[in-house]
Parts: C-alpha cells; sequence; structure tokens
C-alpha cells in the first residue's frame, strides 16, 4: 500500500512539457506512479481537483543557511512551494571558521545573519551539525569565507602558502559533502582575488565533479567583463557555473538585458556549462557597506568604523561616488531608492530611506550614510531599488533563466520576523507564477515550473529530484494557478504567500491545507563522491 495518493490533479511533471491530468502515488519517500484515475491503494488520499500539481521548487540561491538554524520549518519558502534551497551562497558560508577567527566571521557577516552564532568550525563538523529542516539544503562553502581564513580582509595577493591552505579547506568541504564553490567577487576580500585564484580553486572542483557559482565582480558598469570573467573559468575549467541573480544594475545600463543574456546563451549553444538565475523584482538588497568604494571596509569592519568617521575619507568616497557611482550598484537617481531593511542597533529606522533619514537629520545624504553605519556599527542592511523592470522582466521572461530567491527562509514571527527584510523571501515563486505567469502572460506555466524544478535539478546535476516521475525523491507542491501570489511588499514583508495548498518533502506532508505541519523531513543533500553521475549540460 502506497503512503500517498495525489488524486485527480493537472500534473506538471517539471521537464517542460505539458501539463496532463494524473494521479502521483508516493511511497517511502519516493515517487512510486504518475498515472491517469489510479487504482493504487493508499493509506492517505490527497484530493488534488482543480490544482496543479508539480515538483517542489528549487530555490537555486538563497541565503537560508542564516536563518534555517534559528527557522528550521523554512515557513517563507514552504508556503511557496520551495523543497530545496541551495545555500552558501555569494562568496559566504557559515563554515570553515578556523581557531581564533571566529570573531572576525561574526563581525563580517553581522549585515547578513544578525541572529546567528558564529563559532569556530571545520566544514565536516558543519555539516553534522546541520539542524533537521523541512525543505532539502544543498551546502556550498565560500570564497570569501575561505579568503577571510586565510588572508583576512587585507586587501592583496594571497600567498602560495594561503592558497595552499584554501584549496585544502576547499578538499575538506567537498569531503565533506559541499556541493561546490560560491564566489562573491563584488566584496571584500572576495574582490581582491584574481582570476587565476579562482580558476585553482575551480580545478579542485574539477577534481571532485564539484560546481562553481559566483555573484559576479560586477553588476553595473561593467557586468559584460563580469559574465566573461566567469564563463572563462567553465571554459577553462570545464566545471560547471552558475552566474547568480543576474541583473543590470544603475541607470546607466538599463536596457542591456538582451544584449546580456545573448551573451551567456552563446555560450550555453558552444557547449559551455553555463547557467544562470535571478528573482523577480527590481530591487536588490545588501549590506549598506557594499555601496560605498571598496577601500573603505579594507582591514576590516572596526577599521571602516574609524575612517568613516573621518572629515578626510567622507570626502575621499564623496569624490569616488561622483565619479564612478555606488559601487556594485552603478548609479541611483537619488538616495531615495535606498532604505534600511535591518539596522541591528537602530531597529526603528528599518523601512526609512536615506534620503529621508538625511532629511530628517538635515545633513548632505552621504554624511547621513557614514553616521548610520557607525551608528549601526557597519550592520545596516539596505534595500536598494537599481534595476528596470523592463529588464527584470526580459530576465525572468527567459525560458534557461532558472530562479534563485537570493533570500533566507524566514518566518512572521520569531527571531526572522524583524526589519523590513526583501519580499522576495516570501515571495519569489509565488510572484513568478502568479504576477509573472499568470497576470503578464511573461511565460507558459510548464516552462516557467521547469526554470525551477527539472531545469534547475539539471543544473545541479540531480538526477533524482526536480521531476515527478516514478522513482524520483518525492518532493511536491500542490497549488491553485488562479491564486497563487505573493503577498510580502517592501513596506509590509512579513506575509506568506498564498495559493500553495500542500507541500510534500521527501514523501512527508510539510504544508498541508495551507497549514505547516512542523515535521521537518528536509535532509543536507552530499555531493556524491566522484564526477557527477549526472552530464550537468542541460538534460531536458
Ligand atoms: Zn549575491
Amino acid at each position: 500500500m502506497d503512503d500517498l495518493l495525489i488524486r485527480s490533479g493537472h500534473v506538471i511533471d517539471g521537464s517542460g512539457g505539458p501539463g496532463r491530468e494524473a494521479d502521483v502515488a508516493v511511497l517511502d519517500g519516493r515517487i512510486a506512479a504518475v498515472e491517469p484515475r489510479s487504482a493504487r491503494p493508499a493509506r492517505r488520499v490527497i484530493d488534488a481537483r482543480g490544482q496543479v500539481v508539480a515538483p517542489g521548487f528549487i530555490d537555486i540561491h538563497t541565503h537560508s543557511d542564516f536563518t534555517l538554524p534559528l527557522n528550521p520549518r523554512a515557513e517563507s519558502k514552504i508556503r511557496q512551494g520551495v523543497t530545496l534551497e541551495v545555500v552558501g551562497n555569494c562568496g559566504f558560508s557559515v563554515a570553515p571558521v578556523l581557531p581564533g577567527r571566529a570573531q572576525l566571521q561574526r563581525e563580517y557577516l553581522a549585515s547578513s545573519a544578525p541572529w546567528l552564532e558564529f563559532r569556530e568550525s571545520t566544514f565536516a563538523d558543519y555539516v553534522t551539525a546541520f539542524p533537521a529542516t523541512s525543505v532539502n539544503v544543498i551546502l556550498q562553502v565560500g570564497h570569501n569565507t575561505l579568503r577571510l581564513m586565510t588572508a583576512g580582509l587585507d586587501n592583496r595577493p594571497v600567498t602560495a602558502g594561503e592558497l595552499g591552505a584554501m584549496e585544502r579547506m576547499l578538499e575538506e568541504a567537498l569531503a565533506a559533502g559541499a556541493w561546490g564553490l560560491s564566489s562573491g567577487l563584488f566584496t571584500a576580500p572576495g574582490n581582491f582575488a584574481d582570476a587565476a585564484e579562482i580558476h585553482t580553486l575551480a580545478r579542485v572542483l574539477r577534481k571532485y565533479g564539484a560546481a562553481y557559482s559566483t555573484h559576479m565582480r560586477d553588476e553595473s558598469d561593467q557586468v559584460f567583463e563580469a559574465v566573461r570573467e566567469a564563463i572563462a573559468v567553465a571554459e577553462a575549467t570545464g566545471v560547471h557555473v552558475q552566474i547568480a541573480h543576474l541583473k543590470l544594475s544603475g541607470v546607466n545600463n538599463w536596457g542591456g538585458a538582451a544584449k546580456l543574456l545573448a551573451e551567456i546563451e552563446a555560450a550555453r549553444q558552444r557547449g559551455v556549462p553555463v547557467d544562470c538565475d535571478a528573482y523577480p523584482y527590481d530591487t536588490a538588497t545588501n549590506p549598506l557597506r557594499n555601496l560605498l568604494p571598496r577601500w573603505v571596509v579594507e582591514g576590516g569592519v572596526p577599521a571602516m568604523l574609524e575612517r568613516l568617521g573621518r572629515a578626510e575619507a567622507r570626502a575621499r568616497i564623496r569624490a569616488d561616488l561622483a565619479r564612478d557611482g555606488l559601487t556594485n550598484f552603478g548609479r541611483i537617481p537619488s538616495w531615495d531608492v535606498v532604505r534600511v531593511a535591518i539596522a541591528p542597533h537602530l531597529p526603528e529606522e528599518a523601512g526609512r530611506t536615506l534620503g529621508e533619514i538625511a532629511r530628517r537629520r538635515t545633513l548632505d545624504p552621504l554624511d547621513a550614510v557614514c553616521d548610520f553605519l557607525i551608528a549601526d556599527r557597519g550592520a545596516t542592511r539596505i534595500l536598494i531599488a537599481s534595476m528596470s523592470e523592463k529588464d527584470v522582466r526580459e530576465i525572468i521572461g527567459t525560458p534557461w533563466v532558472l530562479v534563485g530567491s537570493d533570500a533566507n527562509a524566514l518566518a512572521t514571527s520569531g527571531v526572522t520576523g524583524q526589519g523590513k527584510p526583501h519580499p522576495r523571501s516570501y515571495g519569489t515563486h509565488a510572484r513568478l507564477l502568479g504576477s509573472f505567469v499568470r497576470d503578464l502572460g511573461l511565460l507558459s506555466l510548464p516552462t516557467a515550473i521547469n526554470k525551477t524544478t527539472g531545469a534547475s535539478a539539471a543544473a545541479l546535476g540531480l538526477g533524482d529530484r526536480g521531476v515527478l516521475r516514478a522513482g524520483c525523491w518525492a518532493d511536491v507542491a500542490i497549488f491553485d494557478p488562479a491564486r497563487i501570489a505573493e503577498r510580502a511588499t517592501y513596506d509590509d514583508p512579513h506575509q506568506y504567500s498564498v495559493g500553495v495548498s500542500t507541500v510534500i518533502v521527501n514523501g512527508d506532508v510539510v504544508l498541508d491545507g495551507g497549514d505547516h505541519t512542523g515535521t521537518l523531513p528536509g535532509r543536507v543533500l552530499r555531493r556524491p563522491a566522484g564526477p557527477p553521475l549526472v552530464d550537468r549540460r542541460r538534460l531536458m
């Protein structure tokens, strides 16, 4: 007897093919059958009439390693139908932390993971101690973390000895099950690394059949050069490269989406193993300090705070921003497009723009920014509306661009329910299937589902998830295509999406009639030993 029979739903199986009326049987955590009007007996029957039955969604780029230990039920993600999160992105991972380096890591990640505790840990210990969660998790090790552990925040090439230490830590992490390496070349200390350093580490990845994902060196005025740098890693080493949260930031770059996409598509057509992902919003989120010139953060957070208090440093920042625009984000119309998301030491300021804060204090905006960073001990996180909606729609509307929220699993109550974080934590996948597919018609439903299921699994080299097929793991999302929608807004982000009724993870029902059951059936998916079993190039 099967454990579950999902009856009479419209099955969209994740392959990109059209939907069909079918029943889905689940036994021992796996899909047992997908067949019309199944007569298989089951302990429980779920009536899916009028709903779509799809593979659980793969959120291919997230930072939930910063919140899953605090919110193992992964509420904001589960309620969108997400069943797998890829974490450890943008060069940031919680481990490894070498002896004596925990405080450095704590300061460094305060604006990304303000509520998490950091302690000395090998990657293997981290994997072992990772909590049981409602979603499945793929862990990556971060290049910024490896560099922080060896060269700190020094602006210089690593020595041969330091590079050797980074390679050894990477090997340890891969041996412990890390899926691959992520980089964050946009910010210190990753931006101090040259292409050769990344290629050296990518050769370690190739030995293990592991993957590379990158928050590129630039997403604004040099975004084309940055895309070429990412593609070159795949070309030189054969390692699969995932370009994270593809965007064109800064008013000077608006309108360039088609050209940027064409560059990546041409590489894919040459057979280069490269994929990219995006989130369906025109607003990014980042530590406030990352908007300032890169020299500001050299030497670490305490050095930055001391620097920001000095008039000559502010004058130099002002001149740099006037010449180059904001670091990582390019030119913005004004500081009114930058708003405080989370300020651990000034929580009452969450939701205000830096333009408003400056006017209230009758300060020049840059002085207000520097004062704010000092008062918040460098830990401020902001939202910045730096993209054009037209580019966002063009990128999201491209069938081969995958879907990554770039966001943490949050909950409306508890420690992760604080501040005004980016609504994408709660809304990415519901916005894709509601606003972008149903309301705007940018993509067909089977194509959109393929992006976030089958095509994402293929990019990851996962052969047994992302499709509803007998033998695959039973990760399933059941939703009403007429009702699925995001509710979270910038003003009121802590709101769950609606329209998803049932979510199944490894055969266990996690969301039941729209309610979280509290069960934690997710597991850390460890990269299989040796070369990948599945050809990482697109399977479907
Ligand atoms: Zn990133």
